[in-house]
């Protein structure tokens, strides 16, 4: 086809055609055929770099909890500590114990909150602040020896031989290791257990002085008599009344806290103190609302 015969061209547009944004409209070259106005509106579907990083900075919570994961327990330590946690020693286990390693990764950003958080099989790792209230419940009670004390020798803890009934995650078992001579912590759900078993193995890890933590799989509503008598006994799931088992694997001096079923069917907190003639002590500390406590392994 002869040149002349052509159609004038219009798209695509040549570059002098475009308008640009600052210009206000579209240069017509002299002579020919004015173009269409063309909408020149930038789409960005991804936000430039440098806005991605103040938004980082502006969230409550890092993103990446590598390094900078101390940063965000000291705050969650300050938040204990402003809700009435005292114990040196309950506090440097928090600031030293990575809750993030003990939750799943989609979750990552939420472990330094005060919130229970799912851990699989319809069971939850507890909320700081409760976890951190029944530790300290267990360092102060009447029995104990002030051996938590400047000055006091080394190697004796202040929660002793401790037993845990209700491993879930390792969490809890990992702070009690920190504060206790050896801990004992019992786990019914099989899965459950083993998920413990490889969060404690990443803990080891990353942790120079490995407290001395066993987990064992099985029922905890029978203890561990093997490793009785107990001088402290936590559990972290509420039954309808307090395991005799226990009570009987309690040592003298010991002092045991769990939830447990109230006259009103609602749950809670139950300190008992197995006094030095053997005697037992109950008081309570207050509503809570934990897993229930059930017989059997799965
Ligand atoms: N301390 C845990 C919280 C786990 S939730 C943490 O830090 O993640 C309570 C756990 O108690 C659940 O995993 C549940 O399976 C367990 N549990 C309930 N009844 C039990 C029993 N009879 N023996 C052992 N574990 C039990």
């Amino acid at each position: 086809m002869p040149p002349s015969d052509r159609k004038p061209r219009r798209f695509p547009l040549q570059l002098d055609q475009v308008a640009s944004p600052r210009s206000g409209g579209a240069r017509t070259p002299i002579g020919s055929t004015p173009a269409p106005r063309v909408s020149r509106e930038i789409l960005r579907p991804q936000a430039p770099l440098h806005l991605a990083e103040r938004d980082r900075q502006r969230q409550a919570t890092p993103q990446g909890l590598g390094l900078d994961s101390a940063q965000v327990r000291l705050r969650m330590v300050q938040r204990l500590q402003a809700d009435g946690i005292s114990h040196p020693g309950v506090l440097q286990a928090f600031a030293t114990v990575p809750r993030h390693l003990f939750v799943d990764t989609a979750l990552v950003n939420q472990a330094y909150e005060d919130t229970s958080l799912p851990i699989g099989l319809g069971q939850t790792i507890s909320k700081p602040s409760v976890v951190a209230a029944m530790i300290q419940l267990l360092c102060v009670r009447p029995g104990l020896p002030r051996s938590d004390m400047p000055g006091a020798p080394t190697n004796t803890k202040p929660l002793g031989n401790c037993l845990e009934i209700g491993t879930g995650c390792g969490y809890q078992a990992a702070l009690l290791g920190h504060l206790a001579r050896r801990v004992v912590s019992i786990e019914r759900l099989r899965d459950l257990h083993l998920k413990a078993r490889g969060n404690l193995e990443q803990l080891r890890a990353v942790l120079p002085a490995w407290p001395d933590v066993r987990l064992v799989y099985g029922d905890g509503m029978i203890g561990h008599a093997p490793a009785a008598p107990f001088d402290t006994i936590i559990a972290a799931a509420g039954g309808s009344a307090l395991p005799q088992a226990w009570l009987d694997q309690l040592a003298p001096g010991g002092r045991l806290v769990a939830p447990t079923e109230d006259e009103r069917g609602g749950q809670v907190l139950v300190i008992v103190d197995r006094l030095p003639d053997g005697r037992f002590q109950q008081t309570r500390a207050g509503a809570v609302l934990f897993v229930p406590l059930k017989s059997g392994t799965t």
